[in-house]
């Protein structure tokens, strides 16, 4: 990337005007570039230009497959190809990474390059990371945030936890704290998790403040734990079975346990009044809580029955559990912070109901959506009487309604959210984890008390926008929490979100790969994207791998349970594999497109436009075959039924241009549609353009883009055909001139024999009496006449010269009147016509023929008027099976 020279001078007069301003005004940052953001602006430039230029390139598939198929194009390739990996492995050598990405010997495939490039990727961005995090004051080489105990923790920023696609945006990157020897809080858990494909059933079994009482379902729950059916079924399933038996409402099974009460909640006036902020205590000065026991649970409860607000939070982990777990529960009163350790307590945390659901206690969250799910899931807690801080932030149109923005804007505190994806299951925790925890709610109620007053200021003191506030919040405590749910039609909702269009194979082994992972990660209650992130997938899937080694491949980093599984992972794709091979609906919309530009008579009609069809005429056809139908697009109007699918109409609506019609038997182009066997026509007619720069004639075209008439492959022949027209009428030209040369030369010979016919006879006529003649004849007349015949083939008899010429000068002029060039876009037999002389008849392919084979033989000898005509169209290109080819309309 050498700086142009405008660019230089660009930078270069941009630098005169700073060098006025700073002291190193004469210092390049690097040659051709005094600021960085010149570098930069540079440098997006070309990297734009090379994506413009990248994106025209041949297409992977049809088109790179016909353009590859000539030396010239491969050699370019070639070069270019390695030019860039040359450019690649520079970069990749000045960040220090491995960077054999050019030596053929040591790297094999292309997916061991792309590993490479993949792995570099996420070393450069990480090293860009950390500087801009040094360049932005933050100190990267702080203590880790693990704990003692813990090897320090390797930041791992990978595609499956860069948040957002290729913003580049550093706030957008979260670093996840790699720690691997976090045991598994799992294990200790006194209830199994409950990953069952079965619909979330509340924990709930006492019910404190209640205003209806708990369905008998939950209250019996404890004393139903003993239960026969609770052997070896989940939970959910055993609760199903038992509520089976004893008929019990399913509709309170899956009610939210507090729905009633939240119903009749009403905000009491003293909370809709403008308060007096009450200021925070100092982080410093504030006890703080580590509370992992029950006792100090249970005390903790009793000091917040007798609040009259506190303020919560919870950190989560979500990367090695399927469902998810709550590790941790901030709670900050006026006075105090706590920290539950939520891993340690889950099954006595329900107690916490008692405070959490009395609706004279104001519980303060900040974006309280996913909490209020976590608590059900997890400890069986509701909330009534929630107040949260984002949907006041919105009220209130603050710029940002983050948490940090409200710390900042309404506390003045810097908030370090670095910690917000750390491996909260680490235990004990850190100092800085547990200072961070903490910051969550500490500020929690001043702030709470600020954009009240704030809210109320807003509305000219009414209590309209307060109200609203409370009532979102509200909406927010009766949110359910709802189970991930398998089903067969999962993957399809989740392969929509990819925006990829996949095969019959591919979307096959998407769905495979999809049930795989979904049941192994409830199985070892990990969560999908560590059993095997969605990117990975898709790529198996794309790629469909023949070999184990190429599923793992397509991961990196390849997940353990990918690596463990792999051959299990091998069977699936081979079933995939087996799946006929049809594109997606997508793809047949695509290639619709490519044809409409080719073919613009063709008339098309949508899946369910019968406007051209009698209803009586449609066969019965389901949504998706009409989408199918949609794809046949070539010749519609020509369409001629083949036997076979003659047979097959009305029963069946077979897809047409879905298949990938690769026939790799010439019994597969029976099955061809008339447009497929046009098109396959129409290229074997086809003559390269660049042959004459092609060392050999034997030009290799793609098979399969040759057979696929929507295949690109016509859109390119087609441009190129124009671009050869001249060329062809060039060749054509000297063709014909040649011919023409060879047949003024015969037709002279015929002219002077006929002459000298005439003039021997003539001279018969003229020259000798009857008598004489008889004489003559009787003598040598036969003799004479033998050689008269003879000599005309050799010697042009002089006296038949001006008669000769002009008639020759008449009969040459013909065809150049009534010579065409072959115009391929024209694709009609007309072209025929067009080089015949006056006589015209039908045209006859048969007879054409004849009459080829005719002139064939004759050449050189007695000519007529077909000899002429075929002047125009004998060349070698219409011998080689054009005329043989052509359909009969
Ligand atoms: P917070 O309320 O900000 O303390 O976040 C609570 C939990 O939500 C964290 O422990 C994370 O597990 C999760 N979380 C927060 N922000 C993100 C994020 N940007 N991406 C993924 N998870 C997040
Ligand atoms: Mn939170
Ligand atoms: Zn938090």
């Amino acid at each position: 990337m050498k700086p142009s020279k405008s660019n230089e001078s660009a930078s270069s007069s941009l630098q005169e005007d700073i060098s006025d301003t700073t002291e190193e005004g004469n210092k390049e940052l690097c040659p051709g570039f005094r600021e960085v953001d010149d570098f930069v602006k540079y440098g997006l430039g070309a990297v734009l230009s090379a994506t413009k230029a990248s994106s025209v390139l041949p297409q992977a598939g049809d088109e790179y497959d016909f353009y590859r198929s000539f030396p010239g194009f491969q050699e370019f390739c070639e070069s270019q190809g390695d030019k860039l990996l040359h450019c690649m492995s520079q970069i990749m050598q000045h960040h220090g990474c491995r960077s054999y990405i050019r030596d053929r010997n040591k790297l094999t495939g292309v997916e061991e390059r792309f590993d490479l490039i993949v792995d570099s990727n996420d070393f450069i961005l990480e090293r860009a990371g950390i500087l801009l995090d040094e360049a932005d004051g933050v100190n990267r080489n702080q203590k880790p945030v693990i704990p003692a105990g813990f090897q320090p923790a390797k930041i791992v920023v990978s595609s499956w936890n860069r948040k957002g696609s290729g913003s580049g945006s550093r706030s957008e990157t979260f670093r996840m704290l790699n720690a691997k020897n976090v045991a598994r809080p799992q294990l200790k858990f006194k209830e199994r998790v409950d990953n069952s494909n079965t619909p979330f059933v509340p924990k709930i079994f006492i019910k404190p403040n209640s205003l209806k009482p708990l369905p008998s379902y939950f209250s019996n729950k404890q004393m139903r734990k003993e239960r026969p059916e609770d052997l070896d079924v989940p939970a959910a399933l055993a609760d199903f079975i038992h509520q089976q038996r004893t008929q019990e409402h399913v509709e309170d099974m899956f009610a939210h346990p507090y729905q009633y009460e939240l119903d009749h909640f009403t905000i009491p006036e003293s909370l809709l009044s403008k308060p007096e902020p009450q200021m925070y205590k100092p982080m410093s000065e504030t006890k703080l809580t580590f509370i992992d026991s029950l006792e100090d649970l249970v005390a903790l409860n009793e000091k917040l029955c007798s609040l009259s607000e506190f303020a919560v939070d919870l950190e989560h982990h979500s990367y090695r559990s399927f469902l998810g777990l709550t590790c941790l529960m901030q709670i900050s009163t006026r006075d105090e912070d706590f920290i539950i350790d939520t891993l340690e307590l889950r099954g006595e945390m329900y107690i916490l109901n008692e405070s959490f659901t009395d609706p004279s206690i104001v519980k303060v969250f900040h974006g309280a959506d996913s909490d209020i799910e976590w608590l059900q899931r997890d400890f069986g807690l509701y909330v009534v009487n929630l107040f949260d801080t984002h949907q006041a932030s919105r009220a209130l149109n603050l710029a940002r309604h983050s948490l940090d923005h409200l710390l900042k804007h309404f506390c003045s505190v810097d908030s370090d959210k670095r910690y917000q994806l750390a491996d909260w299951r680490i235990r004990p925790l850190s100092n800085d984890m547990v200072q961070y925890a903490r910051t969550d709610t500490h500020y929690l109620l001043y702030i709470y008390d600020c954009v009240r007053a704030q809210l109320l200021d807003f509305n000219h003191e009414q209590p309209g926008l307060l109200q609203c506030v409370w009532n979102k919040s509200k909406d927010i405590s009766l949110k359910k929490y709802v189970k991930p749910i398998y089903t067969e039609e999962s993957y399809l909702e989740l392969q929509r979100k990819q925006k990829k269009s996949l095969n019959t194979q591919q979307l096959t082994a998407f769905r495979l790969l999809y049930a795989w992972r979904d049941k192994l990660a409830r199985q070892e209650d990990e969560s999908i994207g560590y059993v095997l992130p969605t990117h990975m997938m898709i790529k198996i899937s794309e790629e469909l791998p023949k070999e184990p080694q190429g599923i793992i491949a397509c991961c990196n980093p390849v997940p353990p349970l990918v690596r463990q599984q792999v051959n299990e992972l091998h069977l699936l794709v081979q079933q995939a594999r087996e799946m006929p091979l049809l594109k997606t609906e997508i793809a047949a919309q695509k290639k619709k497109g490519l044809t409409l530009i080719k073919k613009p008579e063709v008339t098309l009609f949508g899946p369910h436009d019968t406007s051209r069809v009698s209803e009586g005429e449609l066969p019965h056809s389901t949504p998706g075959e009409g989408a199918v139908k949609q794809g046949i697009l070539f010749s519609e109007d020509v369409h001629i039924m083949d036997v076979d699918e003659q047979k097959t109409s009305g029963l069946l609506a077979p897809p047409k241009i879905t298949l990938f019609q690769e026939p790799e038997t010439p019994h597969d182009q029976k099955s061809a549609s008339v447009s497929q066997m046009k098109a396959k026509r129409i290229i074997d007619s086809f003559e390269n353009p660049f042959r004459m720069y092609l060392p050999s004639s034997d030009v290799h075209v793609n098979k399969n883009a040759k057979f696929d008439p929507s295949s690109k492959i016509f859109e390119i022949s087609k441009r190129w055909k124009l671009q050869s027209i001249e060329q062809q009428e060039n060749e054509l030209e000297a063709k014909r001139k040649s011919k023409e040369e060879a047949k003024r030369r015969a037709k002279k010979v015929a002219e002077e024999r006929a002459k000298a016919k005439q003039s021997y006879q003539e001279s018969l006529k003229n020259v000798a009496t009857v008598r004489q003649q008889a004489a003559e004849f009787a003598k040598d007349g036969g003799k004479k006449r033998e050689r008269a015949d003879s000599e005309v083939g050799e010697k042009t008899p002089k006296p038949s010269k001006k008669l000769m010429k002009s008639e020759k000068s008449q009969k040459t002029e013909v065809p150049k009147e009534d010579f065409k060039p072959f115009d391929y876009n024209q694709s009609d037999l007309k072209v025929f016509d067009g080089a015949k002389p006056k006589s015209n008849t039908q045209f006859d392919p048969n007879q054409q023929t004849h009459d080829f084979k005719k002139k064939k033989m004759s050449q050189g000898q007695k000519n007529n008027s077909a000899g002429n005509r075929s002047m125009s169209y004998l060349t070698g290109k219409s011998e080689r099976g054009f005329r043989h080819n052509w359909p009969k309309r």
